[in-house]
């Protein structure tokens, strides 16, 4: 049977990493690292989401403003509130409590966050460095998991960008003449090894699990969970298939996969016979079903049919207490990124 994967203790072993570093940075610089969080409205999820972000930077003494706009702020007003963050020096990450309400466009919102401040890592220019080969790392990468970005950003599988926009963007000669142009730090080719792994990575990495050389098969392609995790997996030499809601026959591609990351959001879509013995699974899905038994009258669970494939791999997480946990103890990590970033 497998070695079940225990994200809350990986967590809480980054957390405390990242509490160590924080106190070293507080007694270097006299002022704690800071994480501005921004939130529009009134939803019950999203409050609570923020406040347990808050919470955690708390713990580990990292400083958190909270900006809470109401439900009709203009797309501008917000705009300018991040702008303002942009440009206080106490403030050293930023981040945008997602959904936003349907009249803001989320990207014109989110392209505005300073690229060295963009904790979340969806800023376009982060998310591109992932992409590219031979440029400079990413400074920030998606925490991963991250729940809720709305439909009309996401946009289901399509990227709801213009992507010729991006194109040119990535050309560094073409840069003076565009507004993220000021934004861009300076070259440094050997950043990303400040960017640590993120994590599914760091859930496997702590697991000692090898990438390098396996096939890897990713489930799902959006841009918070699939799309980066799978640029991950081959950054570190793994082979990747990514399969996405038009992929014929997933089960083969199941069956011939070392590692499996499946963030799709169905439950019992990955069969435990499916899995090959030995494999490493990651399992980001959160789905709830129906279960009389619990007292919320539903309890929450994976992609992957958890005890028949437990059977058959070698690691899996669970759900919950696997991946899920991982995301703040990442969001915290960059944030302390972003400071040390910030002082050279
Ligand atoms: P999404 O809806 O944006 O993307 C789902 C992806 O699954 C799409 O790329 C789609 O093509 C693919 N897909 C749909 N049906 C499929 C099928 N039958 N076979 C293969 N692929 C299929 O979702 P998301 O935001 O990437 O989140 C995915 C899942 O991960 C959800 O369950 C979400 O709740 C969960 N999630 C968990 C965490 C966490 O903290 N553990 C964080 C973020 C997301």
């Amino acid at each position: 049977a497998a070695e079940v994967i225990d994200g809350r203790l990986i967590a809480g072993q980054v957390r405390e990493e990242v509490s160590v570093e924080v106190a070293e940075y507080t007694k270097q610089t006299g002022k704690a690292p800071g994480l501005a969080v921004v939130i529009v409205g009134t939803r019950k999820d999203s409050q609570t989401y923020v406040r347990n972000k808050r919470r955690a930077c708390d713990k580990v003494g990292i400083a958190s403003f909270l900006f809470e706009l109401p439900e009709d702020v203009s797309q501008g007003e917000l705009v300018k509130v991040v702008d303002d963050l942009n440009n206080r020096n106490d403030v050293h990450g930023i981040l945008i409590q997602l959904p936003l309400p349907e009249h803001i466009q989320p990207e014109e919102v989110l392209d505005t966050i300073r690229l060295e401040k963009d904790v979340d890592g969806f800023h376009p220019l982060n998310i591109g460095r992932l992409c590219m080969n031979g440029r400079e790392k990413p400074l920030f990468i998606p925490c991963t998991p991250k729940v809720n970005l709305p439909n009309h950003y996401m946009n289901g599988d399509v990227l709801a960008v213009d992507y010729n926009r991006y194109d040119r963007m990535f050309d560094r000669s073409k840069l003076q003449s565009n507004r993220f142009a000021k934004q861009l730090p300076p070259a440094r080719p050997d950043f990303g090894s400040h960017v640590p792994p993120q994590g599914c990575i760091e859930l496997l990495d702590r697991s000692n699990v090898p990438i390098e050389g396996k096939n890897a098969v990713v489930l799902g392609r959006s841009n918070i969970v699939g799309m980066p995790v799978s640029m991950l997996l081959m950054q570190r030499n793994a082979t990747v298939t990514v399969c996405h809601r038009f992929t014929d026959d997933l089960e083969n591609k199941v069956r011939n996969a070392d590692i499996v990351v499946s963030a799709v959001g169905r439950a019992g879509l990955v069969k435990g016979d499916w899995v090959k013995p030995g494999a490493a699974l990651i399992d980001v899905g959160i789905n709830a079903v129906d279960d009389p038994s619990d007292k919320r009258g539903y309890r929450l669970v994976g992609d992957i049919e958890y005890e028949a494939a437990k059977e058959r791999s070698g690691w899996i997480t669970p759900v919950p207490g696997g991946v899920g946990p991982m995301t703040i103890a990442m969001l915290l990590r960059n944030t302390l990124e972003a400071a040390k970033l910030a002082m050279g």
